[in-house]
């Protein structure tokens, strides 16, 4: 490995990681949970105490994420919203936030109850008035979702770094760190749910944190956090995550493709009212996507039916590959009813968040003409 290979090298290869031991070009899964010392007490390997600490299965896939990344230290978490949770708990009581609101519902959720029972300052703003907020409030932390989910929305990284001095923080799950390298446009901290197209494969519920600067107090507290509160990945998940991020950039690069594609015939479709893709010329955040988002513009897309919640629900119904499920950025596609899991946030009724697989294009598109037109 160099560090000048490209992600799709640096996927293939899991960083490195192989077994010396049995000379095995994959990593032995260990699920040892404490280390050796030897008759002086000295560690039999200075970095291996303790499995809450740290192992080698964590350590493999985190740093496949940080060559990904191009950052200075990566953290793995056991679920997106334990990396959140992590960054949130660095705060003091009396912390000013400027958070994103119609982002990923469950962080909105966690973020509320989290900041009113500390006192917290929360101040909830749309991505297009993420400037002025940031430029009018000294916040502590500037939390960002970009492509939003499921309003797909932009937000320019760097733009609101110009504004802020607080810890900025982006959460790009949809994007992954092969579209969005949110460290090299300004973020402190680049966050994903890995338990979506990170791992891809539906089977694993991790999270991720990376940073470029690890001297800094905010990462510190995250690391502490983490070793001593305990949110810690388990081996096998790690190993697993390890051996599905191999084909992280290949994944991506046909779920962005089939994504345009379907979103493309979807938006001249009579029965589609509108589709949220930033890929979309017509979409609001076309311009900010193509200058932040290099090689795709991912899996995510929301679909406007033409009608209600009827049409939307009687569409979703006839699906036949399109798994009726939640989550995104697995190798199989996938269709939500968002207003059915959050009915108060002025989700559309007619709105079906579609997650697009690495199936072939014709299967895609066949299986949306039969369910609009059937
Ligand atoms: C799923 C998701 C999360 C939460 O991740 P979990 O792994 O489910 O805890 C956070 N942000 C976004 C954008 C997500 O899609």
């Amino acid at each position: 490995m160099s560090s000048s290979d490209k992600p799709a090298t640096i996927a293939a290869h899991a960083a490195g990681a192989i077994d010396l031991q049995s000379g095995g070009v994959v990593p032995s899964l260990q699920p040892s949970t404490t280390f050796l010392r030897d008759a002086d007490y000295d560690l039999l390997r200075d970095d291996n105490t303790y499995a809450r600490d740290n192992s080698d299965n964590v350590r493999q896939a985190e740093r496949v994420l940080q060559a990904l990344e191009a950052a200075a230290e990566t953290l793995l978490f056991p679920s997106g919203m334990a990396a959140i949770a992590a960054v949130f708990r660095t705060l003091s009581n009396d912390a000013q936030v400027i958070i994103q609101s119609g982002i990923y519902w469950g962080t909105t959720a966690w973020v509320r109850d989290f900041c009113k029972r500390r006192g917290i300052g929360l101040h909830e703003v749309d991505a297009d008035d993420l400037p002025q907020a940031c430029a009018a409030i000294k916040a502590d932390l500037v939390f960002i979702e970009t492509p939003s989910n499921p309003w797909l929305k932009t937000v320019d990284i760097a733009g609101i770094r110009a504004i802020t001095d607080g810890l900025l923080v982006v959460d790009g799950t949809a994007a992954t760190p092969v579209l969005t390298q949110a460290i090299g446009h300004g973020a402190d901290i680049a966050m994903h749910s890995a338990t979506k197209a990170i791992n891809g494969h539906s089977d694993v519920l991790a999270g991720v944190l990376s940073t470029s600067n690890p001297d800094t107090a905010a990462w510190q507290a995250i690391c502490a956090d983490r070793k001593m509160a305990g949110a810690v990945l388990g081996p096998f998940e790690a190993w697993l995550l390890t051996r599905a991020m191999r084909t992280l950039p290949l994944r991506v690069e046909r779920m962005s493709e089939n994504a345009m594609a379907l979103a493309t015939v979807l938006y001249a479709h009579p029965r589609i009212e509108d589709v949220y893709y930033p890929g979309l010329p017509h979409h609001p955040g076309h311009a900010v996507a193509q200058r932040q988002m290099t090689g795709g513009f991912g899996s995510l897309l929301s679909v406007l039916v033409a009608g209600g919640r009827e049409e939307a629900l009687s569409v979703i119904g006839k699906f036949n590959l399109f798994l009726r499920a939640t989550s995104l950025g697995g190798v199989e596609s996938l269709v939500e009813h968002r207003h059915t899991i959050e009915p108060d946030t002025g989700i559309p009724e007619n709105l079906i968040r579609v997650s697009v697989g690495i199936e072939h294009i014709d299967d895609l598109l066949a299986d949306w003409m039969q369910a609009l037109d059937g």
